[in-house]
């Protein structure tokens, strides 16, 4: 719907477009898409909470749904990328046109995007722990009476080893920075130590966004930066494959 005069009589955001506008979005979708068709361009998408395992049933991972991630690989999907979704803990269905593959951990994750390059884009969407435990107990880790010790250490940086990468580097990197304050500071100096074309970042503090139906983009690159409105995950998805489509429609 466009802004404007409505049948019932009232003024505002819900005037159905002219056939003709309606006409034009159409063909235009079609012919974005078959350009991205030509072009033969692919994608792998990370999404998802990983998992790292202490012992057979218990495991260190967040609250991440993994939405966000998945609606971007359908939008992808459907606009003619050949996309594939590696995904952390979750149950997506998987779709015609979208490829999924499940994993568990940051470090299975990483060798699984590996094996995908060459691709042309890199969505990493991912809540990866930052941490792994040492070692993880084949047998279920029993009570003591006494205190216990985790050894951890840093799990692989995906999204940088991917975005610093001399070799097989996708013409677009994007990443994800969900900060609790000083947004679009830390989300620019993100999009530089992790080497990516284009941040979406968003403000986590008080719990917004995690497992939640919307979301409240920052759109970064490195030559321009702007708010999105509040839209759905599924709108986010939307508007960043369009944009992506444009990227390649040059
Ligand atoms: O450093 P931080 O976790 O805030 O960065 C978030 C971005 O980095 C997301 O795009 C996420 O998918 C990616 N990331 C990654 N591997 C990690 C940590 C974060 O790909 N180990």
């Amino acid at each position: 719907p466009v802004t404007g005069e409505m049948a019932c009589g009232e003024y505002g955001s819900g005037k159905m477009s002219s056939p003709r506008q309606i006409f034009s979005e159409i063909t235009n979708f079609f012919k974005d898409k078959n350009i991205i068709k030509k072009k033969k361009i692919t994608a792998l998408v990370t999404t998802g909470p990983t998992r790292e395992y202490i012992d057979p049933v218990r495991y260190i991972s967040n609250e991440s749904s993994g939405k966000q991630g998945y609606e971007i690989a359908i939008a992808l999907a459907r606009a003619g990328v050949k996309t594939t979704l590696v995904a952390g803990a979750s149950n997506f269905n998987p779709l015609h046109d979208l490829e999924i593959i499940n994993v568990t951990s940051a470090n299975v994750m990483f060798e699984k995007v590996k094996q995908l390059l060459p691709v042309d884009i890199a969505v990493c969407a991912a809540a990866v722990s930052d941490y792994k435990v040492n070692q993880t107990s084949i047998t279920k880790i029993k009570k003591t009476g006494d205190n216990i010790f985790l050894e951890l250490s840093e799990n692989p940086d995906i999204l940088k080893r991917i975005g610093k990468r001399n070799s097989l580097r996708p013409k677009l990197v994007i990443g994800f920075a969900a900060e609790t304050e000083n947004l679009q500071k830390n989300a620019e100096a993100k999009l530089l130590s992790k080497g990516c074309d284009w941040i979406l970042a968003n403000d986590v503090s008080n719990g917004k966004v995690f497992g939640e139906d919307e979301n409240n983009i920052m759109f970064i690159s490195k030559n321009k930066s702007g708010t999105w409105n509040k839209m759905t995950k599924e709108n986010v998805a939307k508007k960043l494959s369009s944009n992506i489509s444009d990227y390649f429609s040059v």
